[in-house]
């Protein structure tokens, strides 16, 4: 039996275009996830029959361009280039045509074999566009296709065709197009140079890697340099040439001429006979006209102010609800459990290290799901094009990019957010060098779990002022973020702001399915996770705080302790103390009097423990640093507690203090029992707030800062950048404090 031929063919589109429905009617069920060898964009395989033949078919991840702007875009053409697909078959939306074939024409200056599927022909029918799809084959000289891809009209043409040229077999041909007198000759001279010195060509047509040179792509300059430095001077001190000429007569850089001739191109290729518009677009006109509202100078910020917020309310209002259920879901684990497993180290890392620690993660699940709906409607209705359109000028002062704002917002900017989601909604930018400065910035907002501290911090120390205290928090964190995103932008991140090239979209409404199967997509990978790092470090975290414990001698005393107290006890409460139950009627007031010396013999012991811990004994030695900020040994275990989550800052102080009941078995808030401590002052408790808003971010942000931009640096960055930051802050107000008369 002869084995049938097996072809690898590519998925390739600009975001939205409908790749992955189209992918799915293809292969069905079989497919699979993967990554991209040593990153995190995502590869997906699937397999399918057509003609007699096999295709592997890796859908590649969106994208508008073939530059080196974004991981997506890198990823698309190494792919590309390396694995040499038979074909790629170039989905393009057809009701946005222009744009899509941006990539289209990237594509085939590649010289890849490539044939379109023109899709959503539906909905660009719906808005009385007609499209002569043979014309527009007969044009661009390569195969297209119209489909549907939701219905999977056309996919089976589709195939065939891609089967066809892929048995086919032609050679790569790379289209040739003008870019004018001020480029062209000095690409001729490059493409020349290339191909003499054989540099690259093996894989790349010499005129794709001249082109690269003059757009200033660093992934092809860097391999460039590595293989051939000599020539690679030469090709970037031409492109130089050319670029300070550009802007000498034009006022302009090779990119945005390349991408003005490339549009032309494809104006050109459109013009008379492809496209037929029967009602001159009712839509764009709409889109006009809401526009002259949504991005007025006036109007527009107010507009987005209350949009923005709504997201907020939306995202952390109503998910409030299945959080609570997570929450309460967990407790009961927890206590399932802690009534299961016999005492012993055992239960204490089932119960503390494993389901607090998943639990406290998967808790946010239902937040980012949240998110990412509120995110996934703005983004497909084309609201957030013209949010981040409205700040690009301000953020890009910081280094930053219009669409950093949403990230900011996300973790924490209006108060009460959460940096998880807030650092998986950078993906929405392109630009590597911005896309990293904002999730490595976003923390310092004031998210949820920073809040309930600040409360019982202010309402302790700044009970009078809380509303103004809450404010200046506020300002202090977005201005933290700005200024720490322009140092980081003018040192470690230098580089060019990248040209808002984003046209705006056409506002449309979005599907319900289309947007439960993003959120959907984006969730799993982050629940994949909680699995893996967040556990382990959950452990680490909790053998911390629990080894090597209390010596046995010291343990005794507090059994001891507990002995005698039980001594005294008449006979009938010792043994409701032993069941642990308590007694009816007016036996209840004396056996709660004992039950809470027992108690306070537990928490003195308690804190006995952490104070031995490991982390006691770090935060102990630290103590000779954080005189400078104020914090004593116990506030030094809480932060470092809070690394593992902020809210548990709380419950460790608590222990700290051993404390849990007065007397009478009330709850005596913490807040309470520090104001009264002589040891705290409301400066000591503002050095706390500045370094808790600005410390490392908590294990679950770093572990997506990790993921996010694919290297463990950035999040060890992050860890010891923000450390240092939030402690040189804190030392200046505590010192400074000190200096004014405050403390
Ligand atoms: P991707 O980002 O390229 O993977 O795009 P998706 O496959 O997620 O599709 C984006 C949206 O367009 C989804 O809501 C799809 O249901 C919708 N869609 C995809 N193909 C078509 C089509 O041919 N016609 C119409 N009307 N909608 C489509
Ligand atoms: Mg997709």
């Amino acid at each position: 039996m002869s084995k049938a031929p097996e072809h690898l063919i590519a998925l390739a589109g600009n975001p939205n275009c409908g790749k992955t429905t189209l992918f799915n009617a293809m292969t069905g069920a079989r497919q699979h996830v993967g990554n991209y060898p040593g990153i995190t964009v995502e590869k997906k395989e699937g397999i399918c029959h057509a003609n007699g033949s096999l295709v592997r078919l890796v859908d590649l991840p969106g994208t508008y361009s073939l530059t080196a702007y974004s991981m997506e875009e890198i990823v698309a053409r190494d792919f590309l280039v390396q694995d040499r697909p038979r074909a790629v078959i170039n989905i393009v939306d057809a009701s946005n045509l222009e744009r899509n074939l941006y990539l289209t024409i990237q594509l085939m200056e590649l010289g890849i074999p490539v044939l379109v599927a023109l899709n959503m022909i539906d909905m660009a029918a719906s808005r009385g566009m007609e499209i002569n799809s043979g014309e527009l084959s007969r044009r661009l000289r390569v195969p297209v296709i119209p489909t549907v891809a939701r219905t999977g009209n056309g996919k089976d043409e589709l195939l065939g065709a891609a089967v066809d040229l892929a048995e086919e077999n032609p050679a790569w041909e790379p289209l040739h197009i003008s870019y004018g007198p001020d480029i062209d000759p000095a690409l001729d001279r490059m493409e020349r140079e290339i191909v003499a010195a054989k540099f690259l060509t093996g894989f790349i047509p010499a005129r794709w890697t001249a082109l690269k040179y003059l757009e200033l792509d660093e992934e092809v300059i860097k391999k460039g340099r590595g293989i051939d430095p000599r020539l690679s001077a030469k090709l970037e001190e031409t492109g130089e040439q050319v670029s300070q000429h550009l802007q000498k007569t034009l006022d302009s850089y090779p990119e945005a001429i390349i991408a003005d001739h490339r549009y032309g191109f494809i104006a050109a290729l459109l013009k008379e006979g492809v496209v037929k518009q029967s009602q001159k677009a009712d839509r764009l006109f709409f889109s006009d006209q809401l526009d002259r509202v949504l991005t007025n100078r006036f109007l527009g910020p107010v507009i987005m102010m209350l949009i923005l917020y709504g997201v907020y309310q939306f995202t952390f209002t109503y998910s409030k609800i299945p959080v609570g259920w997570m929450e309460a879901g967990f407790a009961a684990l927890g206590n399932l459990a802690d009534s299961a497993l016999p005492e012993g180290p055992l239960k204490s890392l089932v119960v503390s290290g494993i389901i607090n620690g998943v639990g406290g993660v998967l808790g946010f699940v239902p937040l980012i799901v949240f998110m990412f709906l509120a995110i996934a409607f703005l983004e497909d209705t084309g609201y957030l094009a013209r949010v981040a359109y409205m700040l690009d000028r301000v953020f890009r002062t910081f280094g930053l990019h219009g669409s950093s704002v949403m990230a900011y917002i996300i973790s924490g900017g209006i108060a009460g957010g959460c940096a998880v989601p807030g650092v998986l909604a950078t993906r929405t930018l392109r630009s590597p060098r911005e896309r990293l400065a904002t999730l490595l910035t976003a923390p310092f907002m004031n998210c949820g779990a920073k809040l309930p501290v600040f409360a019982m911090l202010i309402a302790a120390f700044f009970a009078a002022k809380e509303p103004q205290v809450m404010f200046l928090l506020t300002i202090l964190s977005w201005t933290a973020a700005l200024l720490i995103a322009k140092l980081i932008r003018s040192t470690i991140l230098r580089g060019p702001s990248t040209p808002f090239l984003l046209e705006l979209p056409p506002y449309r409404l979005p599907t319900f399915k289309g947007l439960l199967i993003h959120t959907w997509e984006r969730t799993w990978q982050y629940i994949r996770k909680a699995g893996t790092v967040i556990l382990a470090i959950s452990i680490l975290f909790w053998a911390l705080m629990s080894f090597p414990g209390l010596p046995e001698i010291e343990k005794r005393i507090y059994d001891q302790e507990r002995s005698s107290i039980m001594a005294e006890a008449p006979e009938q409460i010792r043994k409701d103390l032993v069941e642990g139950k308590a007694p009816a009627g007016g036996a209840g007031k004396e056996f709660e009097a004992y039950r809470v010396r027992l108690q306070e013999v537990d928490f003195e012991e308690a804190q006995a423990a952490l104070r031995n811990s490991i982390a006691g004994r770090i935060g102990t030695a630290l103590t000779s640093v954080t005189k400078l900020t104020g914090f004593d040994w116990r506030t030094n275990v809480a932060l470092l507690s809070g690394f593992a989550a902020k809210e548990i800052i709380i419950s460790t102080m608590g222990t700290a203090y051993s404390l849990g009941r007065s007397k009478r078995g009330e709850d005596i808030p913490l807040g309470e029992r520090l104001a009264r401590d002589p040891g705290w002052n409301p400066l000591k408790a503002f050095s706390l707030i500045v370094f808790i808003m600005l410390y490392a971010p908590c294990i679950a942000t770093i572990s997506c800062i990790i993921r996010e931009s694919g290297a463990w640096k950035w999040g060890v960055f992050s860890l010891v950048f923000n450390t240092a930051v939030a402690f040189i802050v804190s030392a200046l107000v505590y010192r400074g404090g000190i200096w004014l008369g405050l403390g």
